[in-house]
């Protein structure tokens, strides 16, 4: 009990103190994180979670083991989720987002840089001015 004391004395006076399993954080230092992606399979979250480590985000997996649970619970709650640090919330949405907006073959139309014309994605260069897409080079 006295030593409990003595190192609540070291920390600043203020500064709350949480106790999370063998970290202790204090005040800035803790990164609150924020729920970026859920999905009722663990095999669909996973492959998220690799989509964003490969884009350089660390998510973290909560609820993976957590399927069968019913009761209070609501039901979205008991699925598979993928929680990221908050400074890196909006850049892990637009990595989720822009994987639900891209089909497995690269058949979106492209923009063309030089002239604004939409361009249909079989083609390598703008039939308007002639630039090259960006997205071919
Ligand atoms: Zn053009």
């Amino acid at each position: 009990m006295l030593a409990f004391q003595e190192d609540i004395s070291l920390a600043a006076p203020g500064v709350p103190i949480q106790f999370d399993s063998a970290r202790m954080r204090r005040g800035s230092e803790e990164i609150s994180l924020k729920r970026v992606y859920s999905a009722e399979t663990l095999v669909q979250v996973v492959h998220v979670q690799n989509l964003l480590a490969a884009n350089g985000i660390v998510a973290e997996l909560r609820n993976a083991r957590l399927g069968g649970a019913v009761g209070e619970i609501p039901f979205l709650e008991t699925w598979p989720q993928l929680w990221v640090a908050e400074p890196v919330f909006d850049h892990a949405m637009r990595v989720i987002e822009s994987r639900d907006s891209q089909p497995a073959e690269a058949s979106e139309p492209w923009r063309c840089a030089g002239c604004g014309e939409t361009i249909e994605a079989q083609f390598s260069h703008c039939w308007n001015c002639g630039a090259a897409s960006v997205a071919s080079s």
